[in-house]
């Protein structure tokens, strides 16, 4: 694949047929090409991929890229081949064999992506075969989730420093949508930068109008709002019950729904997306499961039905509507009890040590672990079966593994759907007299040879019930054939996969030795209340435009105005310039800096001959709790 002497934009008219760069594109590029370490922030959907697979197609060599979502990592793999780019992934959940086959072709093959889940960097089998590699780049998805001050810590991303020294050549390009200014810091230092790199966009949605609602009938509301707001929608709540009983009250209501959780398969998740993303069903009500990764432009609404535990998380779900630009909604609709449930979802969040010795004790017996064993591998993982089975609070249990995690013990990862493979072992001599004395599976290895390309170098994917239906037995009666051909060593046989993965990063230990550091759960504590209070802060915000704020905890502070959110909403409707309104608010301030002031008189310190004006703006303040005043309307500010 000679690829070398091509420009960006020919790569990018020859394997994707796009016209042009997005914005930032393309001087994330060239940074990259220049050998430089970048940090890139681009919404999602911005295009973040075709930043680190461009350059590295115009490199020699292979480009390793780090991402958590298994999903969204085999999407990856297959768009690559299907534009005939080789590329592999490795991820929780495939067979060792597989793995090493996947490496060796990125040593000796010519592979020129491989798409790595980070818990998979821990193994030295792998960081051993990747110091072998010949790597152009090093791109690291979702890099936020290496700083313990992102919304989504991930310790086993901190192993991409060992991955850095078995190859010093290699630029890093770490992507992310959303970071705070700690967190942009914090990712280049950990991701040992050798100087600092920030390639943003402003935070600003122009066409996005952030719209906080308090209501308590929050169904009633949202069916209205739907009724008024034509087009696709999305409803984010927070937990699996609530996203069945709210798409059920939407569908009773004539408006087309459906809904979406980590608890379904696969195939019905995939279903529901497909039927969501080609307009069938109007509205998808999701938990936070839902989103990742899907690229659907024309959103109307969003709507959070409960309140996210982090801006962050909020700026990304909400940021979902109008990607094409056109005016959209994002609406929270909130009530004070909301507070309360933050307050205790949060008490759950943070379960003490006993109660995580019990699920870790639990988890090691589910999984017949005995102790010292373990290290390294990955196990399929039923929550709702473990749950059951140890008669546990699945939100316990899922704060528990949380903490586990957190600690660098295991990691989780989501359910994947992996297809039936089959490899032959035998070689081509002895497959031939096998066949000639086992006649009873001559027909179903004669299909096989017929169907497939080279099953005797690689594994194919292979679908029981097709072969069933091909050779016109019962699917029992193939898989019966196929566990008996790998009894006989003719055949490697890996069944199907749909389940999520828990994998032991370190050797089970004795329960009684497990030790979570108590600062370290404080500070996480600390860090999670303080986002949450974040988020609280904005949804009970009437003081700010929401936009204003969200620039704001993002680090871009301006005197930006979105004029469309409902805090500028309200305060268009007092029918006065944007200018005059702020010299106005400007100057009210500044007086009463220097101390409280009957209202006649501070309308006479404005100096200005519009008083109604004056007076509106006053009231504006007063009723957003800028000012206040006292029986005898004396005025006095409301300090932060
Ligand atoms: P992100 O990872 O930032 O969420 P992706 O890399 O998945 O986004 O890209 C989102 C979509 O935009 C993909 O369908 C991608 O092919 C498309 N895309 C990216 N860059 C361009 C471009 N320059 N022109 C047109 N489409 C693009």
């Amino acid at each position: 694949m000679n690829t070398e002497h091509k420009t960006a934009q020919q790569i990018l008219t020859k394997y994707w047929s796009y016209g042009h760069f997005r914005p930032m594109q393309e001087e994330i590029i060239n940074a990259v090409l220049e050998g430089k370490d970048a940090l890139a922030l681009l919404p999602t959907g911005g295009g973040k991929s075709i930043c680190y697979q461009v350059p590295a197609m115009m490199k020699d060599g292979i480009c390793i890229v780090i991402s958590p979502l298994i999903a969204l990592m085999k999407d990856q793999v297959e768009a690559l081949k299907s534009k005939g780019i080789p590329a592999v992934a490795i991820y929780s959940g495939m067979y060792k064999r597989e793995i090493d086959i996947a490496l060796d072709n990125c040593v000796y093959g010519n592979i020129k992506f491989l798409y790595l889940s980070p818990e998979r960097l821990a193994s030295d089998l792998v960081q051993m075969r990747i110091a072998k590699m010949n790597v152009n780049l090093l791109a690291v998805d979702e890099a936020h989730c290496i700083s313990q001050w992102g919304y989504d810590f991930r310790p086993p991303y901190l192993k991409i420093q060992e991955i850095r020294e078995h190859i010093p050549k290699a630029p890093v390009l770490a992507l992310t949508a959303t970071a705070t200014v700690k967190v942009k810091e914090d990712i280049q230092e950990k991701l040992l930068f050798k100087k600092k790199l920030v390639f943003q966009q402003s935070y600003a949605r122009e066409n996005l109008a952030y719209i906080g609602i308090m209501e308590e009938n929050k169904l009633q509301r949202i069916n209205s709002i739907l009724t008024k707001v034509p087009g696709s929608g999305l409803i984010y709540v927070r937990s699996r019950k609530k996203a069945k009983e709210v798409s059920d009250f939407l569908i009773h209501n004539k408006i087309s729904a459906d809904y979406y959780h980590a608890g379904l398969d696969t195939k019905s998740r995939n279903l529901k997306q497909d039927n969501w993303m080609k307009g069938i069903t109007r509205i998808m009500v999701a938990t936070n499961a839902f989103g990742m990764g899907i690229d659907k432009s024309n959103v109307r609404t969003v709507i959070h039905y409960d309140i996210p535990d982090s801006i962050e998380a909020y700026y990304q779900e909400a940021g979902r509507a109008g990607r094409d630009g056109e005016k959209a909604y994002s609406v929270f609709i909130h009530h004070p009890s909301d507070r309360i449930a933050l307050e205790e979802k949060a008490a759950l969040t943070f379960p003490d040590l006993n109660e995580i010795r019990k699920v870790y004790q639990a988890l090691a017996n589910y999984l017949q672990l005995a102790s010292g064993t373990g290290a390294g591998i990955c196990y399929d993982f039923d929550l709702g079966a473990f749950c059951e089975n140890y008669n546990f609070n699945p939100v316990t249990v899922h704060s528990c593994l949380h903490i586990l995690e957190l600690e660098g013990l295991i990691a989780l990862s989501d359910a994947v759907y992996t297809p039936s493979k089959l490899k032959i072992i035998a070689d081509h001599r002895d497959l031939y007299d096998f066949q000639v004395k086992n006649v009873k599976f001559d027909n179903f290895l004669k299909l096989i040879l017929r169907s497939y390309d080279s099953p005797f170098d690689n594994y194919v994917k292979i679908k029981e019930e097709e072969i069933a239906r091909r050779m016109e037995v019962s699917l029992e009666y193939v898989n019966n054939i196929l566990n008996q051909l790998q009894g006989l060593e003719i055949i490697k046989y890996l069944p199907r996969k749909d389940s999520p993965q828990v994998t032991f990063l370190e050797a089970r230990m004795n329960t009684k030795e497990l030790s979570i550091s108590k600062e370290n759960l404080h500070e996480r504590k600390k860090i999670y209340y303080e986002k949450m209070n974040a988020m609280l802060g904005f949804v009970e915000n009437t003081s700010q435009c929401r936009s204003r704020l969200l620039l704001a905890y993002f680090g871009e502070y301006t005197d930006y105005r979105c004029g469309i959110c409902d805090f500028c909403l309200k305060r268009n409707s007092l029918e006065l310039s944007e200018l005059e309104f702020e010299k106005t608010e400007k100057k009210i301030i500044a007086i009463l800096k220097n101390g409280p002031l009957p209202i006649d008189e501070l309308v006479m310190s404005l100096n200005t001959i519009d008083e109604d004006s004056a007076l509106k703006v006053i009231d504006w303040l007063l009723d957003n709790e800028v000012i206040k005043h006292d029986i005898a309307y004396v005025i006095t500010l409301v300090e932060d």
